[in-house]
């Protein structure tokens, strides 16, 4: 197995050291020529997602990302992540992918209290760690959407296909729980 890791900005270089934790060998995707045509799934990390829409389309990234995501690549977004994947952004243009259906808020718990860290529960895992920073949450999912995780009653952690998205930073914690969970998506047919 074979993850490539979104490494235009924002917080890779954890995501790395997870799949590290877990021996999973990953690459950086920087520019179209580290494509690989043989990677197993692709983690988009947190961020700024603003930043990273425009960049992925400056890099030609952006259409054969899209593409292997469209025919069942499995992806995992985390935080700006997330708002690459959402088919809307209330109130904003979304500039990503929008390969998974739900509507997301961006910097939805405001921009100077936006940061913080909460215990819940994650479907089929059980209580994990969720790092907040100015964090989206998802304001609506549609259909073949499944939710994961809420937190206060919001939305915090959903899956569609092979699609997984958190609002929150997984990788900031020192588990590696929800990375396994990713992995063993990529591994069941
Ligand atoms: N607020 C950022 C955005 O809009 C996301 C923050 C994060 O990824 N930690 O992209």
């Amino acid at each position: 197995m074979k993850i490539g890791i979104l490494a235009l900005q924002g917080a890779f270089a954890e995501h790395e050291a997870s799949l590290d934790k877990l021996h999973i060998p990953h690459f950086e995707i920087r520019q179209a020529d580290d494509l690989q045509d043989d990677m197993d799934g692709l983690i988009i990390p947190g961020g700024e997602s603003t930043v990273m829409g425009k960049l992925l389309k400056e890099l030609s990234l952006y259409e054969p990302l899209k593409a292997k995501i469209e025919v069942g690549l499995p992806v995992f977004g985390t935080c700006a992540g997330l708002l690459l994947l959402a088919k809307d952004i209330d109130g904003e243009d979304a500039l990503g992918f929008r390969t998974m259906n739900i509507i997301a808020r961006r910097n939805a718990y405001g921009r100077q209290l936006g940061s913080f860290f909460a215990e819940e529960d994650f479907k089929g895992i059980g209580t994990v760690g969720m790092t907040f920073i100015r964090a989206p949450y998802i304001e609506s999912v549609g259909d073949g959407v499944d939710v994961l995780a809420t937190c206060d009653g919001r939305i915090v952690a959903a899956r569609q296909g092979k699609q997984l998205v958190t609002a929150f930073h997984p990788e900031l914690t020192e588990e590696v729980k929800i990375h396994q969970y990713f992995v063993d998506m990529i591994s069941e047919n």
